[in-house]
């Protein structure tokens, strides 16, 4: 199976639905705070006008119940526009009238981007009829959210089987031949660095890569669970009882396969989770604390480690990285992953936090690639089957 490639679809004078991630971060005042998703649209864009396609976009912005004004989309189409250096329609509705004469209106290698899809309750049920609605709007189908690939909703699944003439963008086309390439064919040894705040997310995500990767490394809030399933005093630190026994038993089978796994052997700790908070570097830690980063003996050993890979995957910071006092462990892994990268190794990160602590950080150009879906990129990489995705493929 294989998912068919845009550049075997006929683009000309035909009307082109894409459905693109421009769920971009807002600041307090709705403004766009990171266009790097925008930006990563813009090679299948260029590719579709500059072959008279008539391009119609799709993208869902936040999770609005409803119309709602401060998630409107005129913003992203002023910034498309921008760095796509062409004129960017943009029309207040989905699907209905006003939304169809202005696909109408669309001459070749002109661009509209339509309102944001999730006002719509149908998007999210993959409601067959809103699918219907979306599906008369083109000819073609293009899916460069990779973002989104990991629902099934009316713009990536329901749409797509109602336009058989369907591919995938360079974008997605891309995060699958990476993300897929780092676990089915990894060049030399496959070094997986797992962070984060919470065991819960990467469950399955942990239990896949114990068993395929050469060596684990998991630091960040999540550690804590499991060195105290092997019994150390991990304070006021996050704890998820209930993943208790889960992380017994990843330690177990990493003893069973003889396969290095790395805890954090010492800690950044403080009282509160405060930038301006005293803290500490400890080896063990006291009742009153909480690890906030890896301490430098950790961060020497998991760079060491990264060092010696010929792949590696990193997904959730490992420490509390938006703040300066606690951005040391993050900030250390991630340059030895980018002086890895500098000497040949493949070396991607996942996307949501940990794509922002290595931009915040100025690595991003020096990683080989920066997923733009947190969890479609957790998805595929434990395994799963992405419905975005799957509807793409022909036998
Ligand atoms: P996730 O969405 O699970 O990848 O978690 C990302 C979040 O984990 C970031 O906002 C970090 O601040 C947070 N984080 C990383 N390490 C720790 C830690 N030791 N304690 C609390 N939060 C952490």
């Amino acid at each position: 199976m294989r998912v068919r490639p845009l550049a075997d679809l006929d683009l000309h004078s035909r009307r082109v639905l894409v459905r693109v991630d421009y769920n971009v971060p807002l600041d307090a005042d709705g403004k766009i705070a990171d266009d790097t998703r925008i930006r990563a649209s813009l090679p299948t864009l260029r590719h579709i006008l500059d072959r008279g396609g008539r391009t119609i976009l799709m993208t869902h912005l936040g999770r609005p119940k409803g119309v709602t004004e401060e998630l409107r989309l005129k913003p992203v189409a002023d910034r498309l526009s921008l760095l796509l250096e062409h004129p960017v329609g943009y029309v207040r509705e989905t699907v209905g009238p006003a939304a169809e004469r202005a696909v109408e209106a669309l001459k070749d290698g002109e661009c509209l981007l339509l309102e944001n899809v999730r006002f719509n309750d149908g998007e999210t049920r993959n409601d067959a009829a809103f699918a219907c609605e979306i599906a008369d709007l083109g000819d073609v189908y293009v899916n460069d959210a990779f973002g989104t690939a990991h629902r099934a909703h009316a713009s990536t699944e329901g749409v797509a089987r109602l336009l058989p003439e369907h591919a995938a963008g360079f974008l997605m086309q891309k995060e699958l031949d990476y993300l897929s390439g780092a676990i089915e064919n990894p060049k030399g040894k496959l070094v997986v660095v797992l962070g984060g705040a919470k065991v819960s997310d990467k469950i399955g995500a942990t239990r896949r890569f114990i068993e395929i990767a050469d060596a684990l490394i998991i630091g960040g809030g999540m550690a804590y669970t499991f060195l105290a399933s092997r019994g150390e005093a991990i304070g006021k630190s996050l704890l998820e009882e209930d993943r208790l026994e889960f992380a017994a038993d990843i330690l177990e089978r990493a003893d069973e396969l003889g396969k290095p796994l790395l805890l954090p052997k010492d800690h950044v700790v403080a009282e509160s989770l405060d930038q301006d908070a005293d803290t500490q570097q400890v080896d063990r830690i006291p009742a009153g604390s909480m690890g906030l980063d890896i301490g430098p003996e950790s961060r020497r050993q998991f760079a060491e480690t990264v060092r010696g890979a010929g792949t590696i995957l990193w997904n959730g910071p490992l420490g509390v990285f938006e703040m300066k006092a606690f951005a040391g462990g993050s900030r250390e892994v991630a340059q030895a992953i980018a002086d890895a990268t500098g000497r040949g190794a493949v070396s991607i990160i996942g996307g949501g936090d940990t794509a922002a602590a290595v931009n915040l950080l100025g690595l991003a150009d020096r990683m080989s690639h920066v997923s733009t879906g947190g969890g479609a990129s957790l998805e595929l990489l434990e395994g799963k089957v992405l419905p975005g995705v799957s509807v793409l493929e022909e036998g």
